[in-house]
């Protein structure tokens, strides 16, 4: 998502009915109606993607603690499906798994 009038992806999301998204850089607002926006299915019924992100967001949190904790990766990924299984495909876990080894080491 980047802001129609410059380009700027640091950007402020708002709204109920409606998202009301406002570029932090140029200030630009615009808005779209958030029934018919971006569903993503999910193993438990269609979600909205900010649903979707969120819940990668924190599975990928975890991925990076658990590896921090030395637990090896089948066991990470069994946690991650117990927690996380209503909306992120086994496939999805396996790609933020490999996403959270990559960033741990560079951490
Ligand atoms: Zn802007």
């Amino acid at each position: 998502m980047s802001c129609p009038r410059c380009g700027s992806t640091d950007i402020a999301i708002s709204g109920t009915e409606t998202l009301t998204f406002k570029c932090k850089k140029c200030g630009y607002s615009w808005t779209i109606d958030r029934r018919n926006y971006a569903i993503v299915n999910t193993p438990s019924g269609p979600v909205h993607w900010t649903v979707y992100t969120y819940y990668k967001e924190l599975a990928l949190q975890d991925a990076i603690d658990m590896i921090m904790s030395n637990k090896d990766v089948d066991t990470i990924i069994e946690e991650l499906k117990k927690n996380y299984s209503n909306y992120l495909s086994e496939d999805d876990i396996r790609k933020i798994v490999e996403k959270a080894r990559k960033i741990v080491k560079y951490l």
